[in-house]
């Protein structure tokens, strides 16, 4: 277990204990019933006193997710995030000794979908995504060029599809050239390989707050300083990023300006330009991260910073999941000069190139008439289910809770009264076969537990007014317990 402790931090070092562990367990990186390394033992691998760990550990204990047996030590104890108590043998691990780099990953947690009405992770229906046609590409292709199983491609990426990439690109008003393209396993692997690359141990990388938690993960596995900054319903706040810039130097900006993962916030091109500025006049880095630009339901969102970008700041990633394909895990990276070299020489030492067969596959969709009538369709259906959630919200959400209107994009972000944990709300809804993701795991730094992402793209329209509705009753009956254990407190 790697616990990152930042001296110069905001944060006191018993809290950066308590959140540490707290990520590995809503990770799944320590199992139950796993025994801690004792008080003792932490203190000095972290090279902190014992009180400091002991504040940790008691806080922890006092919220239910480990427990301290007398004489044996210290456990995991996921009765409060599971709701399971089993009895068992407590163990000690050997294995946890081994020292990891991988503080959280939350991914793993909400990828999985044992539940029936999933609206954790921001998927696409598959119902919604043309897998037929390139079902019929992969078998054409590999009829006629039965080779393409049989040899390495291009690092960089296919050639034909970088072309294609660049056409494409150039409808979204981004010009670039195939020479500054490289293909990514998803953008997933665009932000390692930028993380790999340019971010070493207390590096500052800015992140939004709330943002993407697999960004959050990658670069807080790199040993990353997160420095957070607020966002409105124009995405990033300036004011606050120009105050942060006033007192530390960051090297990477992460944002996701258009169709915000998950507010769904649109940053305007004003910010944008700001945004810019600064990275301009202090040399930093910008991850322009875009996986659903298209995806647009009123109006065609402004111009990517990418495209702003005259002096090569900007690294921009474009991922195909979100409208295309998830399971081809391509995405692509464009960036410039000796930054795009750098990154070129990182996906060699990764993977020495994504998969040639998918990369072919997709080429003749993405270069026919197919994918813009596609984006179209995709865009009609998808506004068909936010606009069921929102009248749902409407009708049955109490008025309590909020919401802001994504105008694009996978998701709605809800706020709820701040006592509501949405860490254990989520219990109470898995209960009714119902997943979401909660606030907690968009949130690199100190956490705001009561938010949680409803993405309305990949359950059907019936599965979606039965989660939303049942969502809105359980937040309903939560409050009217409380209101009534208030009201009978008072007596
Ligand atoms: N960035 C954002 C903002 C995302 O929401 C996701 C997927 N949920 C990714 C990157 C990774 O997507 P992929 O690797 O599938 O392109």
């Amino acid at each position: 277990m790697h616990i990152e402790i930042q001296r110069n931090s905001d944060v006191s070092i018993t809290k950066q204990i308590y959140l540490s562990i707290l990520d590995h367990i809503r990770s799944d990186l320590l199992e139950e019933e796993l025994q801690l390394p004792s008080v003792r033992e932490l203190s000095k691998q972290l090279g902190v006193s014992l009180v400091t760990v002991v504040k940790a550990y008691q806080k922890l204990e006092q919220e239910g997710f480990i427990t301290s047996v007398q004489g044996k030590g210290t456990f995991i104890r996921k009765t409060k995030m599971e709701e399971t108590s089993k009895e068992g043998t407590h163990s000690y691990d050997w294995q946890l000794s081994v020292q990891d780099y991988l503080p959280r990953s939350q991914f793993a947690r909400f990828h999985q979908v044992p539940e029936k009405i999933h609206l954790s992770s921001s998927m696409i229906d598959p119902g919604l995504l043309p897998n037929r046609y390139l079902e019929q590409e992969i078998h054409k292709m590999l009829s006629e060029n039965p080779k393409v199983l049989s040899q390495y491609g291009e690092i960089q990426g296919d050639k034909a599809l970088r072309q294609a990439m660049v056409e494409y690109l150039q409808r979204m008003d981004l010009p670039t050239s195939p020479d500054n393209i490289l293909v990514t396993s998803g953008s997933q692997q665009g932000i390692d390989l930028i993380a790999r690359t340019f971010v070493g141990p207390g590096d500052v990388v800015v992140m939004e707050a709330p943002t993407y938690p697999g960004a959050i993960d990658v670069f807080r596995g790199r040993g990353a300083t997160i420095l957070t900054v607020a966002v409105d319903s124009d995405g990033m706040r300036v004011d606050l990023l120009q105050n942060l810039f006033d007192k530390y130097s960051p090297k990477i900006i992460y944002t996701v300006p258009t169709f915000h993962n998950p507010t769904g916030a649109i940053m305007p091109t004003k910010r944008r330009r700001q945004i810019l500025e600064i990275a301009k006049s202090t040399q930093c880095l910008v991850i322009e991260d875009d996986p659903c630009s298209e995806i647009y339901f009123e109006r065609k969102p402004p111009a990517s910073m990418k495209s702003l970008d005259k002096d090569g700041h900007v690294i921009y990633l474009k991922g195909l999941s979100k409208i295309l394909a998830p399971g081809c895990r391509i995405g692509i990276l464009a960036a410039s000069g000796s930054i795009f070299r750098r990154l070129l020489a990182a996906k060699a030492n990764t993977d020495l190139g994504s998969p040639l067969l998918t990369q072919k596959a997709i080429i003749p969709f993405i270069t026919s008439k197919r994918m813009m009538d596609h984006l179209k369709k995709l865009r009609t259906a998808l506004k068909i289910r936010r606009d069921l959630v929102l009248a749902i919200l409407t009708l049955h959400s109490p008025e309590e809770v909020s919401w802001f209107i994504p105008e694009g994009g996978l998701n709605i972000w809800l706020t709820l009264p701040s006592w509501i944990n949405t860490d254990h709300f989520l219990m109470e809804a898995k209960k009714e076969q119902i997943t979401f993701l909660p606030g907690s795991a968009c949130y690199p730094t100190e956490q705001e537990n009561h938010h949680l992402r409803l993405s309305f793209s990949y359950v059907n329209e019936q599965q979606l007014r039965q989660g939303v509705t049942t969502i809105c009753n359980l937040l309903q009956s939560a409050i009217d317990l409380k209101t009534s254990q208030d009201s009978s407190s008072h007596f």
